[in-house]
């Protein structure tokens, strides 16, 4: 398969060419074609699949075939992600794609100044990608009219509903056209990834690609058991002697991050953390240095880290493990892509052990366990029946819905509603709420 026989204009396949991409990757193989019929779509693909070109791509074609002629345009699309980087990340690849059309595209995401983004919808746009909270926020200033979007694509929707998003993302729904495609991506499909599926999308066609921590990867797992006391210096020692150049550390909380961070810098190893405390502007310039290979080591909550295009890595650690095990499944998934090698160790305390048999009954087989010399034995229950080498596997029906205790780790974002408005109001309003949804776009095939 290549791009030439998806139906894509040739000011795409150029772009495409330019971005060094040779084939379409099996999510843009199978959602292209779909997304162009008109049909509504689930996609089960993870980040790292090449799902956003997947989108991005027909949307952007379809658009640039009709440009309206006014000035001041109206969004026609809304890309609703869950993490300030992911918009970042979609919004390049909308430009990249989108420019070569003559589309303009803009992300809105909170933390950062809400006025200069005003001005860029004042001055017309036809892509919008938001985070939920802040777009709501323009929705009740009334500085975006979502009256003519064409086009909604949730981009993973399994992890805006984990950040308690769902209410958001149903309240933008309802002021959005009921004429329109819709497009639904997550990486898990559990019974609330379901219910938003049957609320939003109409008729879907489904979609699901292999994730992408196959067999044929390969990742070398193994658990160092640990004192808690002493995870850090067992992770200094690991660094130093393994010579590691480029390892992303998972810590569970913030601020369990930032005191790891600074204590490897103690240490002498330079490190810096990533997560939502930090300023837009600092974690934009971290994540920069991390993947130029300036910073040897970025230590990462799973909130910051998921959606973060930071793949094909050497190492990957978990200082911490997951809450949840799939989260293990996601963070080990960074590492050892296209056949390169890649290593997920996780340090692992006793008082972790009931984390750790959830991932090990998630993946169906144990993680070998390690030892260092330097390092006091520590037991830990299990493990050891795994070969060395063991890529990571995990079947498709052992996908599980994100539990109760990661919903609390997790502070879900309060949910905003517009200010109520009386019918006058509406109607100067720029939010303007059609009727009820009554059906999809027409084919466009
Ligand atoms: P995504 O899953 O959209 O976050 O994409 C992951 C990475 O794959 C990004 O760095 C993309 O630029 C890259 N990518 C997307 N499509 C292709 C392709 N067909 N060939 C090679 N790389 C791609």
């Amino acid at each position: 398969m290549s791009f030439d026989s998806l139906g894509l204009c040739d000011e795409l396949l150029r772009a495409i060419a330019a971005k060094g991409y040779s084939t379409p990757t099996p999510i843009q193989t199978q959602a292209i074609p779909v997304i162009f019929e008109g049909c509504d779509l689930l996609a089960g693909a993870q980040t790292g699949t090449g799902k956003t070109a997947a989108f991005a791509l027909p949307i952007v074609q379809m658009l640039g075939e009709e440009i309206p002629t006014e000035k001041r345009r109206l969004p026609r699309v809304l890309v609703l992600v869950p993490t300030r980087e992911l918009a970042a990340q979609v919004s390049e690849q909308m430009q990249y794609f989108g420019r070569r059309l003559s589309l303009r595209s803009t992300k809105i995401y909170g933390g950062v100044n809400i006025r200069a983004q005003m001005e860029r919808l004042h001055r017309g746009i036809d892509i919008v990608v938001a985070t939920p909270g802040r777009l709501l926020d323009h929705m009740e200033k009334g500085t975006i009219n979502l009256s003519r979007i064409e086009f909604l694509v949730l981009d993973e929707a399994d992890r805006m509903l984990d950040l308690g998003f769902i209410d958001d993302i149903l309240k933008v729904a309802e002021y959005l056209p009921s004429q329109r495609q819709n497009l639904l991506f997550s990486a898990t499909y559990s019974q609330s990834i379901k219910q938003l599926a049957d609320e939003l999308l109409d008729q879907p066609r489904r979609i699901e690609v292999a994730r992408r921590n196959i067999a044929a990867d390969a990742v070398t797992q193994a658990v160092y058991p640990v004192e808690r006391s002493r995870k850090r210096e067992m992770l200094s020692h690991l660094i130093r002697t393994g010579r590691w150049t480029q390892v992303l550390v998972f810590a569970r909380t913030r601020y369990g991050a930032d005191k790891l961070t600074e204590e490897l810098l103690f240490d002498g190893i330079k490190a810096a953390a990533i997560h939502s405390n930090k300023s837009q502007s600092i974690r934009t310039r971290t994540l920069a240095e991390f993947k130029r290979g300036e910073l040897p080591v970025l230590v990462a909550t799973d909130v910051a880290a998921r959606g973060l295009d930071i793949q094909r890595l050497p190492h990957v650690v978990n200082y911490d493990l997951p809450q949840v095990a799939e989260d293990y499944v996601h963070r080990s998934g960074r590492t050892g892509r296209a056949g390169e090698e890649g290593v997920a160790l996780s340090l692992v305390c006793p008082e972790e052990q009931s984390l750790l048999v959830a991932i090990e009954a998630l993946l169906k087989h144990a993680i070998p366990r390690q030892t260092l010399a330097e390092f006091p034995k520590v037991e830990l229950k299990g493990g050891g029946r795994a070969k060395a080498n063991q890529a990571l596997s995990r079947p498709a029906n052992s996908r599980k819905a994100p539990t109760k205790s990661k919903k609390a780790a997790t502070k879900p974002a309060k949910a905003r509603v517009p200010k109520k408005t009386t019918s006058n109001q509406r109607k100067k309003s720029a939010t303007e709420r059609p009727g009820p949804k009554t059906g999809r776009r027409g084919s466009r095939s």
